[in-house]
């Protein structure tokens, strides 16, 4: 399996009655756009849609026909933003089908640099003055220079406004479920996901992917808050009752995961683990280490060492061997993750000593579950053969 396993052509079962069809994006290092299908009576409601290309269009036919279905027979077309890989294709849908288009409102003015002349003229003008003044002239002119035509965009199918404008929290009534539109600014201004309430599943679009954070889109007529936006709506979506979570690109993943693996990362914090920060990247350092996951240990080591647990301790993980000196905090969470991970016990000693150090058995129970929540992490990597970024050689051997 590779990191890109998750993009190969084909239909994938996404959560009861709903499929996911892979469509790949030529020259785009996204890779491939997930087009949701939702069953629909005897047709299917889409959520994205690729934008207008043969062999998108291909794969979307391909991906409805093993479903029994066709372009025809779609009921619905949602959208969860207005960029070309999730809106451009809609246009050709919905004049095949007589399906309805639905975006959220909040995404007009995007609409409008890509369907008006003017419009697009005007934001090309006001994205070169706010290049300029925020001291960024070589972009600017780097990107003027490129000349972008409103044709260029609009061949990727901009072609009309949806049919339904979508506010914040309209009800999308589908034949045997309901989805939520959830307002998530910050990626673009009027991103929408979906929420269906009583399946658990979400539709995130770009909100939230599981490889990467989405970019922030310096969109026509920026208000210049994006990240601010995207901040806030991040906060407010990690309440959203979903088990399953299916973004825009990328692997289905489950939000229930994330959430108990939030609850470790978030060390010390109000309603999070009461294990101090320094020795929760302890115990997630000799979890990666004992699985040799690269990546996970990558990013810990540095977490580690930021928390405060001192180089030659990380050093010593690393070469699989005991630290020669450790404070007594360390030193417990040390013994204790150690025997564990190896001997698959804990001594009443080493028991009492983390009890102590940590402040009971609370404590102890949120130790336990880091460790756990990172070897899963770490054996996932392993699995997916996760890679290290460019230019990032290994640091683990072989135990
Ligand atoms: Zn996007």
């Amino acid at each position: 399996m590779s990191r890109y396993a998750w993009a190969e052509p084909g239909v994938y079962p996404a959560a009861a009655g709903v499929h996911r069809i892979v469509c790949p994006l030529p020259n785009d290092g996204l890779k491939a756009v997930n087009v949701y299908a939702i069953e629909d009576g005897d047709g299917l409601a889409l959520v994205d849609t690729g934008w207008r290309d043969d062999g998108i269009l291909g794969a979307l036919t391909a991906g409805l026909e093993q479903l029994g279905s066709s372009i025809e027979r779609l009921t619905t077309i949602i959208c969860t933003h207005s960029h070309y890989d999730h809106y451009g294709l809609s246009a050709l849908l919905s004049e095949r089908s007589g399906a309805p288009v639905l975006l959220g409102e909040w995404e007009r003015k995007n609409l409008s640099v890509a369907l008006d002349r003017g419009a697009f003229a005007r934001d090309r003008a006001f994205q070169h003055a706010q290049l300029r003044a925020h001291g960024a002239s070589d972009l600017a002119d780097t990107l003027a220079a490129r000349h972008f035509s409103i044709e260029r965009v609009q061949a990727r199918g901009f072609a009309r406004l949806p049919d339904r404008w979508l506010s914040d929290g309209e009800r999308i009534e589908l034949r045997d479920r309901t989805l939520v539109a959830h307002l998530t600014p910050g990626h673009s201004r009027g991103h929408l996901m979906f929420l269906d309430e009583s399946a658990r599943v979400l539709f995130a679009g770009d909100h939230v992917l599981p490889h990467i954070t989405p970019s922030i889109g310096f969109e026509g007529f920026s208000d210049g808050h994006g990240l601010e936006a995207f901040l806030s709506s991040l906060r407010a979506s990690r309440e959203l009752p979903a088990d399953v979570v299916l973004p825009g690109h990328g692997p289905v993943f489950a939000d229930l995961a994330q959430k108990t693996i939030a609850y470790s990362r978030f060390a010390g914090r109000e309603g999070y683990s009461v294990v101090p920060p320094k020795l929760s990247e302890l115990a997630i350092i000799m979890g990666a280490r004992a699985w040799t996951a690269h990546y996970a240990w990558y990013v810990h080591r540095r977490a580690a060492e930021r928390a405060g647990v001192p180089v030659p301790v990380v050093e010593a993980i690393r070469d699989g061997r005991r630290p020669a000196a450790m404070d007594r905090d360390v030193a417990a969470v040390y013994a204790f993750c150690n025997e564990l991970l190896t001997q698959k016990r804990v001594s009443d000693a080493t028991l009492r000593e983390a009890r102590a150090v940590l402040g009971g058995d609370r404590g102890v129970v949120d130790l336990v579950g880091t460790l756990g929540m990172y070897q899963m992490v770490a054996m996932m990597m392993v699995v997916d053969e996760f890679p290290l970024p460019d230019g990032v050689t290994s640091e683990l051997k072989p135990l």
